[in-house]
């Protein structure tokens, strides 16, 4: 596990020393362990750190979440002007560190739920705990046509914010795919570098809020393709994305269209793989509480977008946080009287 804070020397040795004796060394046993660092996960934080249970956070591979990778947030209360994602989740953070709570960068390879304390593998390394809050969050959907997995940044992306400005972008026709609030801010933020944004959805109607619609259908830049599917992404053969293969699902009319970058804002998959042999969760992978925020293991609690299928919004999967937060302290309470 790579601790954040540490200088790189006394960091290796840190390493070091955990590789060779880890056997020997007892790991110490945390109270809370919240497995995910978007909002679900630093509220949970923020709360049991308040409750001085010292937390233990796990931010996984992509350290506040995917909400990072969002431009502007407009709907976090609090922040009449919006909030950059990247800095709310930073604003998060350092809340909850304020009152104790513990970053790890680490990603959670392994649970181990059948015995008390839970035993988690984190980085090849063991840590134990009493409590362990999910707030794993969710991954990008993937569009499973050809190329698209081929030429994964060669001009196939998931983000915008993260890509977008790449000069192989600049000024070129790029396409969006999706008609949800994700295909819509992606379109919306790629106008600042592309010549034109096709926004290509599979009907004819976007499921995004009203006023990204209004303000998606209203930009000069951004010509919608309704009633269409990307069937291939083109052009493995050259090793870079040149293009897309459409199928109007209507007509069943196949045509190309020439693009430099392909945007795929098809919503999301929960992160829920490595826990499904131990927790309930529905046919689309996300978990079931059972009591509260309780799972069916019964100290293992659930908050965020692994658990929600429904509202999926920055701020009730920190409500969520926060109510697993307090589920887990009055578990523990309970245990200990
Ligand atoms: P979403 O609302 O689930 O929308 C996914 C879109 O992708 C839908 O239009 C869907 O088409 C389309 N789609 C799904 N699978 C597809 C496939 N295999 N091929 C082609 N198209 C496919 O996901 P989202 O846009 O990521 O939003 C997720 C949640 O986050 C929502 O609750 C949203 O409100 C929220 N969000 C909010 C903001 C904001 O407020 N700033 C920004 C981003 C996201 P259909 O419409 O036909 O189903």
């Amino acid at each position: 596990m790579q601790t954040p804070y540490l200088p790189g020397k006394k960091l290796f040795f840190q390493r070091l020393v955990s590789a060779v004796f880890s056997d020997y060394l007892s790991q110490p046993m945390e109270k809370v362990v919240i497995i995910g660092s978007g909002p679900a996960g630093w509220t949970a934080a923020l709360y049991t750190a308040r409750a001085q249970l010292a937390p233990l956070v796990l931010t996984g591979k992509q350290p506040g979440g995917l909400l990072t990778t969002t431009s502007i947030v407009e709907n976090f209360p609090g922040f009449p002007e919006g909030v950059d994602g990247y800095e709310l989740m930073t604003r998060m953070q350092k809340q909850a560190e304020r009152f104790g709570a513990k970053t790890s960068f680490g990603v959670v390879e392994a649970a181990d739920f059948s015995k008390h304390p839970f035993v988690l593998t984190v980085d090849g390394e063991k840590v134990e705990a009493e409590t362990v809050i999910i707030a794993t969050g969710a991954g990008h959907k993937h569009l499973g046509i050809p190329g698209e997995h081929e030429l994964e940044n060669k001009g196939t992306t998931y983000c915008a914010t993260c890509d977008g400005a790449l000069p192989m972008f600049r000024n070129q026709p790029l396409v969006v795919v999706g008609g949800g609030d994700s295909a819509c801010e992606e379109a919306m933020y790629l106008t600042r570098f592309a010549s034109t944004v096709y926004l290509i959805h599979r009907r004819d109607s976007l499921r995004a809020s009203k006023i990204m619609i209004e303000r998606t259908l209203a930009h000069k830049k951004i010509t919608p393709v309704w009633d269409t599917a990307v069937t291939e992404v083109l052009d493995v053969k050259q090793d870079r994305v040149t293009g897309v293969k459409l199928k109007n699902l209507k007509t069943d009319a196949e045509s190309l269209l020439d693009c430099a970058g392909v945007f795929i804002a098809i919503g999301h998959v929960p992160n829920t793989e490595i826990f499904k042999s131990q927790i309930t969760t529905d046919t689309n992978g996300f978990i079931v509480p059972h009591k509260g925020t309780m799972t069916n293991v019964p100290g293992v609690f659930v908050a965020g977008d692994c658990a929600d299928h429904v509202y999926r919004q920055a701020i009730t999967a920190a409500g969520a946080g926060c109510a697993a937060a307090i589920d887990a302290e009055r578990f523990l309470a309970a245990q200990n009287q």
